[in-house]
């Protein structure tokens, strides 16, 4: 029996060079994480421990240092259409409709024309947007350009689809029914999904592990798996619920506590040297 994990992070470790100094400056510490096909897996960590640097390598955009992205066992090199991204921006062409923004580039794909148009309505339905084809993305509101987006992205039928704080720019409310919609898609696709976040209750709610990141640089500080009856009414205020709200929040407490210890460290320290 195949155990292949649909994605693989091995041992990724992510380096910047400083501007103007031959030091570098350490984002991604030797990172390892398997998502299984069809997984559902967020991240969730500190402002600046590297979760967007992670989005880059996962999807092409930049080269580990160190380690190794395998896509079904094979190394990923530059993007592709088998990882489809969304993130925070809405990173719609303002120029085109709902739909010529979904079937945008669909031809690439070997799609005529008629195809990509049936395939763009069937992804704008899927994502709750039935009858808004003709829009342009001013005329529709934040979580409705996200929809567009996720449309978008499933309609080059993605192997995994990788979100950067997708939902962060919109209100809660908003937010709250983008989740549900997002479960709703996953569970009816069957996509393998990393989300990544720096909201503990979203986090919680979407994922099936979360990996808490440790602050500067990010590692991998724990996964925790989430049993939560997803289907009953105000799942969050439960107490299991609270529960998994606590420790991930205690966790991350810890590491906002000790990059703080570490600057104020780092600034102590320059005084002395004055
Ligand atoms: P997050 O998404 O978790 O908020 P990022 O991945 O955007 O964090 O950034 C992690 C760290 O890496 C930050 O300190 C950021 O300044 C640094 N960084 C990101 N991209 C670059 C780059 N291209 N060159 C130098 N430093 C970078
Ligand atoms: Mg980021």
């Amino acid at each position: 029996m195949s155990t292949l994990p649909k994605l693989r992070l091995e041992h990724v470790t992510k380096q910047f060079s400083v501007r103007g100094s031959d030091e570098t400056f350490t984002a991604l510490d030797d990172v390892s994480i398997d998502l299984a096909a069809g997984e559902f897996l967020v991240l969730v960590g500190p402002s600046g421990c590297g979760k967007s640097t992670l989005l880059d390598l996962l999807g092409g955009l930049s080269e580990p240092t160190s380690g190794r992205i395998l896509l079904d066992g094979r190394s990923v090199s530059g993007p592709g259409l088998d990882r489809g991204i969304v993130f925070q921006q809405y990173a719609l062409l303002p120029w085109r409709t709902a739909r010529a923004n979904v079937e945008f580039g669909l031809e690439a794909k070997g799609l005529s024309k008629k195809q990509g148009r049936v395939l763009a309505d069937d992804y704008l339905d899927l994502v709750g947007l039935a009858g808004f084809g003709d829009r342009y993305p001013h005329e529709l509101s934040g979580g409705m350009k996200q929809r567009v987006a996720i449309a978008r992205s499933l309609a080059f039928d993605p192997e995994v689809l990788l979100m950067d704080e997708p939902f962060a720019a919109l209100d809660a409310q908003t937010r709250e029914s983008l989740q549900d919609e997002l479960l709703r898609i996953w569970r009816e696709t069957g996509k393998t999904i990393l989300f990544i976040t720096h909201g503990i209750d979203e986090a919680i709610y979407l994922g099936q592990r979360v990996a808490v990141l440790t602050s500067r640089p990010g590692r991998v500080k724990t996964i925790v798996d989430i049993d939560i009856d997803r289907h009953v009414e105000d799942v969050r205020s439960g107490e299991a619920f609270r529960q998994y709200r606590h420790v991930i929040w205690s966790l991350l407490h810890s590491e906002v506590e000790r990059a703080r210890d570490l600057e104020l460290g780092a600034a102590t320290a320059g005084v002395e040297h004055v």
